[in-house]
């Protein structure tokens, strides 16, 4: 206790511990994003990205949510991949941050002709501003128009053969499983906050107790069949559902997405867990930013703050934040 302070009678000013020592460094520490879609934002959004302090990210053009059309055709691919490589190079030099691609099949809806876009995967993925393929891997049910599960890992495996061949990694959407919600919404409105015409999902392809486990199974072993070593696999949307297996039985890195917990119930804490559990060395977050969900930008940015809360180590969150997706991503930093 002090007694230095001029105030009338003690304050709570009088009892606080002096050697408070707060992570300055926080406020300056590099992070990148690798996986968003960024480029389905708006200007504002990606430059609360810059405001905040994102140094690099992986902006991923897959999606069948940008696809107008059910099911989707090779050249709907390509046209989403052509707009962002279009539209990149003007981002970055608008926000400073490097902006690099992630090219990608996605699998959530069944694509026609899959080979056409599988062809020409293989000359983007010689660009420089390519980064990453993906995101992809196989999912238990579609939008739309169901997706037979051979087809769909024969999809996965063939992107991760290409991936290999020009040493990119890929990013896994591994399915979520969904916290318990207090309430169900009227079903013919589906979830607020995800832009996305319900009822049109499709009975699942994968069976078991455990499908969205499963779906990274299989993922992991079309890697293995493909020939792309296991660290050169980033399984984005990692949760309590799939951490412990891909911790302990494989070496991909983990990706927590933490932009839309409000979803998925992955958030700051979880992350923390995980760090505590089996270090800083294979785990990154993402914010999985897009335009057609309540998402955040900010969300990396407010969850380094919130790891230190949670008892992480300020090094320990560069290492999760900075070091290791600007190494695995091959970010210039
Ligand atoms: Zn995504």
């Amino acid at each position: 206790m002090t007694d230095t302070h001029p105030t009338t009678r003690p304050t709570d000013a009088t009892y606080l511990d002096e050697d408070l020592d707060l992570p300055t460094e926080l406020l300056n520490t590099p992070w990148i994003d690798g996986h968003n879609h960024a480029h389905t934002l708006s200007y504002e959004d990606r430059e609360r990205y810059a405001l905040s302090g994102c140094a690099g990210m992986v902006m991923v053009s897959s999606g069948y949510h940008w696809t107008p059309y059910k099911p989707v055709r090779a050249s709907d691919i390509r046209y989403l991949w052509d707009d962002a490589i279009n539209r990149r190079a003007a981002i970055e030099r608008n926000h400073f941050f490097e902006a690099k691609l992630g090219l990608g099949v996605h699998t959530g809806v069944r694509i026609e002709d899959p080979d056409a876009v599988l062809s020409a995967m293989d000359e983007y993925c010689e660009l420089d501003e390519v980064a990453v393929v993906g995101e992809t891997g196989v999912t238990p049910s579609q939008h739309v128009e169901a997706w037979d599960l051979d087809e769909q890992r024969a999809v996965v495996e063939a992107q991760m053969a290409i991936a290999d061949d020009h040493d990119l990694p890929v990013i896994l959407h591994t399915p979520n499983t969904s916290p318990p919600a207090k309430r169900s919404y009227r079903p013919e409105l589906g979830t607020p906050g995800y832009e996305k015409n319900p009822g049109l999902g499709t009975e699942p392809v994968i069976d078991g107790d455990n499908p969205a486990l499963e779906a990274v199974r299989i993922d992991v072993e079309a890697a293995h069949d493909a020939g792309l070593p296991e660290e050169r696999v980033i399984a984005s949307h990692a949760d309590e559902n799939n951490t412990a297996y891909l911790m302990e039985e494989t070496d991909c890195y983990l990706s927590y997405t933490i932009g839309h917990s409000w979803l998925v119930g992955v958030d700051a804490a979880t992350v923390a867990d995980a760090i505590d559990e089996y270090g800083p060395e294979r785990i990154m977050i993402d914010t999985d930013c897009a335009n057609v969900l309540r998402t955040d930008p900010y969300a990396i940015k407010r969850a380094m703050f919130e790891l230190y809360r949670y008892g992480i180590d300020p090094d320990d969150i560069r290492t999760v934040v900075w070091e290791n997706p600007k190494r695995v991503l091959g970010l210039d930093g």
